[in-house]
């Protein structure tokens, strides 16, 4: 067939696959154009998922008229001039592709006019042809209609989802752009029905209530860089309070909002990141954030963080990806321990209890109306909360693991203790109603610290048995036992072979004097455990020791036992979730005791 150079239409389909990915990949495109475009209001519409139409409207500052048909030639940006303007980014789009790669691949009209122009201009462009140009009157600003999307790449088209998942993509888009600009007014209709609608008040915290709605924003946690003072309602960063510690370069930021460990989703769709306002999806800080909660969360449980991070545009490549939805720290490292740190240091300073609040309490018929007039003044635009991206994990979110949190409360109150209930539950008062304490629990989250600091300073008690026990074990049990033998004498087992997979039992760590010795040892040594649990060797043995000499459930305790338990659990960093992230208590407030007892 011989080597050819491909025709110009092929080409632009071939970059335009890059680019345009589905519906939401244009709706990306547009609203970056709106944002770079400098517009403060920000409309996007779409039908039937965007496969039928996506059109954004902005109030930017327009496209001049004899520049317009430039704007859809490929590689034509207004945004950057050489090559070194590549590590000096600080528009969204730079690359010069976006409309080009839309009008290549569906049926395109924009109509824009530049604020220092009196008339604007229409076009109609399909397959990247134009069809047609006129002069048009309309206020500054940019509308950008995109109809058919993929009708001239059938393939492509059999790439979609049902319209709903395409929608959701759209909205996810959305939202998290609101996030990452709350001082625009981002407003989504879809098929004709408002979905969503944000202030514009340049307050992120604002943002999130009109985004995740109240009753989600009042349970997230601010970070702000060192956490000098905590003031939910602000997004503005204090001055001087870069983060400088550990040699970081005071250009490296991070903050936004975190959720209390209460409130937690089924999947990671809740984790978003902004790098230098840019909406990134990146694994690595992803991760950053759940080793952050590491111990707060239960299994199969993640956070929500919506977090910026700003760092010096020649520190980071934005240009790996044609979406750009990916990019590359020069110190990578950095940048993910900054964000570990930030996030794991509010986590430890507000240490929310769990509360019983978030169980939806019926409402009488007065209360609703009272509320949904609420509801009303506090969104003019009547706008429905919705949560980004979220619509299918709805009902997996209201399992009873998601309870209220009370907010800004530093370790313990000063709690008495009133007595035990079925012998698994420890009773108590506090200054705001009544507490309940898992014994086991709180018992394992003490221990687990106590360890810790033992192991951390090589100093965990061993006791040797008076006369050594014989364990039978699995031929893999006792495989483990080879090669973990260091770990193993660290924390004060001493162990030896006794022949086929039995081995003899000669020293024990103190604490599991008196429990039962085989079966802690044998669940130490079960690898699928320890896979499960996902976790190195060394954490799943600390946490398996902690389970099996912690105070178990079915044990009567006597009164003294229980206030020390509490006291100690008073000292701990941790006080509110177990080694395992199980709650170790729930609260009662006073007004909700009033309210069950209709007091009011
Ligand atoms: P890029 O954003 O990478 O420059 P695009 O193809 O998305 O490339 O847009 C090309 C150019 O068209 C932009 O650089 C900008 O000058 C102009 N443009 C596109 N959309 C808008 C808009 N909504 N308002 C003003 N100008 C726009
Ligand atoms: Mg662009």
């Amino acid at each position: 067939m011989g080597i050819r150079v491909l025709p110009p239409d092929v080409t632009a389909k071939i970059a335009a696959g890059e680019v345009v990915e589905r519906p939401a990949s244009v709706v990306k495109e547009l609203v970056e154009n709106a944002i770079d475009a400098g517009a403060t209001t920000v409309r996007v519409e779409i039908r039937q998922g965007g496969r039928r139409l996506v059109r954004v409207t902005d109030n930017g500052e327009g496209i001049p008229a004899d520049e317009v048909e430039l704007a859809f030639a490929r590689h034509a940006t207004g945004k950057l001039v050489s090559a070194e303007d590549l590590f000096d980014i600080h528009t969204l789009g730079f690359r010069g592709e976006a409309l080009a790669s839309i009008a290549a691949v569906s049926r395109v009209t924009l109509v824009t006019q530049a604020a220092s122009e009196s008339i604007g201009t229409l076009v109609r462009l399909e397959g990247g042809e134009l069809l047609h140009r006129e002069s048009k009157g309309r206020v500054p600003g940019t509308v950008v209609t995109i109809e058919n999307l993929f009708y001239n790449t059938p393939a492509r088209l059999k790439f979609l989802r049902s319209d709903p998942t395409e929608a959701s993509h759209a909205l996810a888009l959305v939202t998290s752009y609101a996030l990452a600009y709350p001082e625009l007014r981002f407003t989504l209709l879809k098929d004709g029905r408002l979905v969503l609608q944000t202030m514009g008040t340049g307050e992120l915290y604002n943002a999130l209530v009109d985004v995740l709605g109240l009753q989600v924003a009042q349970q997230m946690l601010l970070v702000v860089p060192q956490m000098l003072q905590v003031v939910p309602q602000k997004l503005e960063v204090p001055a001087g309070t870069e983060e400088s510690l550990d040699g970081q370069p005071a250009t490296l930021r991070v903050w936004g909002y975190v959720s209390s460990p209460a409130l937690n989703r089924s999947n990671r769709r809740s984790l978003l990141f902004f790098v230098n306002r840019r909406w990134v999806q990146d694994g690595s800080l992803a991760y950053a954030v759940e080793q952050a909660y590491h111990t707060l969360l239960p299994r199969g449980r993640h956070p929500i963080a919506v977090l910026n991070v700003q760092v010096d545009p020649a520190e980071v490549d934005v240009n790996i990806h044609p979406t750009k939805r990916e990019v590359r720290f020069r110190n990578q490292r950095q940048v993910f321990s900054a964000v570990q740190r930030a996030v794991r240091r509010v986590l430890i300073n507000e240490r929310p209890i769990p509360g019983v609040s978030a169980r939806p309490v019926p409402l009488t018929a007065e209360e609703w109306e009272r509320r949904r007039q609420f509801a009303h003044v506090r969104q003019p635009g009547g706008a429905r909360m919705v949560d980004p991206g979220m619509e299918m994990q709805r009902t997996a979110d209201r399992e009873p693991v998601v309870v209220g949190a009370q907010r800004k409360l530093t370790g313990l109150p000063m709690l008495r203790v009133v007595g035990q209930l079925s012998q698994m539950y420890i009773i108590a008062e506090g200054p705001d109603g009544a507490y309940l304490l898992d014994q086991h629990a709180a018992h394992e989250r003490v221990l687990y610290e106590k360890l810790k600091a033992q192991r951390a300073s090589q100093n965990v008690p061993s006791q040797a048995l008076l006369e050594p026990l014989t364990v039978e074990l699995l031929p893999q049990q006792a495989a483990v036992v080879g090669e973990h033998q260091e770990l193993l004498l660290q924390v004060g087992f001493e162990l030896e072979p006794f022949g086929g997979s039995t081995i003899l039992v000669r020293r024990v760590p103190a604490a599991l004097v008196g429990k039962d010795i085989a079966a802690a040892i044998s669940e130490i040594l079960d690898q699928d455990a320890k896979d499960e649990a996902g976790m190195s060797w060394e954490e799943h043995t600390l946490r398996t020791l902690v389970c099996h000499t912690s105070i178990r459930a079915g044990q009567t305790l006597p009164l003294e036992e229980m206030r020390d338990l509490v006291r100690q659990l008073e000292q701990t960093s941790l006080p509110h979730t177990c080694p395992h992230g199980r709650p170790t208590m729930i609260h009662l407030s006073a007004a909700q005791l009033e309210r069950e007892f209709g007091r009011h």
